[in-house]
């Protein structure tokens, strides 16, 4: 509807390109698709239970590719040019580790509709450029463009236009749209309720340390509470941020995820750091920050090289987010997470000093 109205109305009549209406498929050219492939990457980390769960109710076998390991990082930088993002690369790796093992991969789009909630260059070209990388090995790839990943009318359109050149009916379509929707929103909202509660418990166990340290208890050791503030696809990547996260965690210290808690509430907030800001992810993230901010002792950015919309998001955080301590750590292909166990100690020890009144005083 948007072309044909507000849009018809211009000059030149038409809408942008980004924001045409995509015909109706009329073949059914990917019907013999019966055992998909998804890379275990990127956007999966994201909407992986919906795609899942789209295929399967459409009675498909999916193949998840294994978890990141050395192989699958060494192949996918060997496939891409040097400029491409350690996560990209990862991604084409995992792309790689499918060829034979499915009869096509699914590597949707996601292209920039709405410039306050659009995804990195890297999602809108990911179709193209794995038909590119892999043409040789005749890998087959389906796909769909989500205009909007937060209108659940976008994505239902993209799904079902692909299922039905996959034979499926509309109907039938619709039915496994809803069903893989509800199943990505309750696995959401788990996963917010579960950062909730750690949240609630870390502000609980701090008000008992305070309390035990006032009575004169000088052992009580305070909780320490980290945020780790990355795109889903590497804060939960174990080859790719496993040291961080263990690190932290060895040293006594609470995690929790940016990119878990509530999406839509963390979208909201976003808009009081910024309003102009144009990737829905670093929204939610920065939203999440904002959230959890009053509840956490310090924050542990991660992004991978050379990430274009971290190296502005992430310089806007160190500047405008105050009285947090922030840990910034670039993880790349050459050096992967080498050397940062070091920086993390470092960071905790400095919080945990700071805890008993250390280099800051009022
Ligand atoms: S947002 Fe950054 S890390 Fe993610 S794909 Fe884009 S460039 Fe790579």
């Amino acid at each position: 509807m948007i072309a044909g109205t507000a849009y018809s109305r211009r000059a030149g009549g038409s809408a942008p390109r980004h924001l045409r209406r995509l015909p109706v498929p009329q073949t059914t050219d990917w019907a013999d698709v019966q055992v998909v492939g998804i890379p275990r990457a990127l956007l999966f980390y994201r909407f992986g239970v919906l795609w899942t769960a789209f295929f399967e109710s459409i009675g498909r076998t999916v193949v998840v590719s294994d978890p990141t390991d050395k192989a699958i990082a060494d192949e996918g930088d060997r496939l891409s040019v040097d400029e491409c993002c350690l996560a990209s690369k990862v991604f084409v790796g995992h792309v790689e580790s499918l060829v034979g093992r499915c009869d096509a991969v699914f590597v949707p789009c996601y292209p920039t509709s709405d410039h306050r909630s659009g995804f990195c260059t890297k999602f809108q070209s990911a179709t193209d450029m794995v038909r590119n990388t892999f043409r040789d090995d005749k890998l087959r790839v389906i796909s769909c463009e989500v205009q909007n990943a937060r209108k659940a009318k976008d994505v239902r359109r993209a799904f079902c236009d692909m299922a039905v050149r996959m034979g499926v009916t509309p109907k039938d379509a619709r039915t496994a749209f809803k069903a893989a929707w509800d199943a990505q929103r309750a696995h959401d909202e788990a996963l917010a309720s579960a950062q909730e509660r750690t949240l609630r418990r870390l502000v609980d166990e701090r008000r008992a340390a305070d309390a035990a340290a006032a009575a004169g208890d000088d052992a009580v050791v305070r909780p320490l509470g980290i945020l780790v503030v990355a795109h889903p696809y590497i804060s939960h990547d174990p080859y790719l941020s496993g040291a961080v996260i263990d690190s932290l965690e060895e040293m006594g210290a609470t995690v929790v995820y940016a990119d878990a808690m509530d999406h839509e509430r963390a979208y909201k907030k976003s808009f009081e750091f910024s309003g102009t800001m144009p990737w829905l992810i670093n929204r939610e993230l920065i939203g999440s920050i904002l959230l959890a901010q009053d509840r956490i002792d310090g924050i542990v950015l991660i992004s991978a090289f050379p990430c274009g919309p971290d190296s502005m998001t992430d310089d806007a955080i160190m500047r405008c987010i105050q009285g947090t301590p922030i840990l910034n750590l670039m993880i790349d292909a050459q050096s992967g997470t080498a050397g940062v166990e070091t920086r993390v100690e470092s960071f905790v020890d400095i919080l945990r000093f700071q805890q008993k009144g250390g280099y800051v005083h009022e």
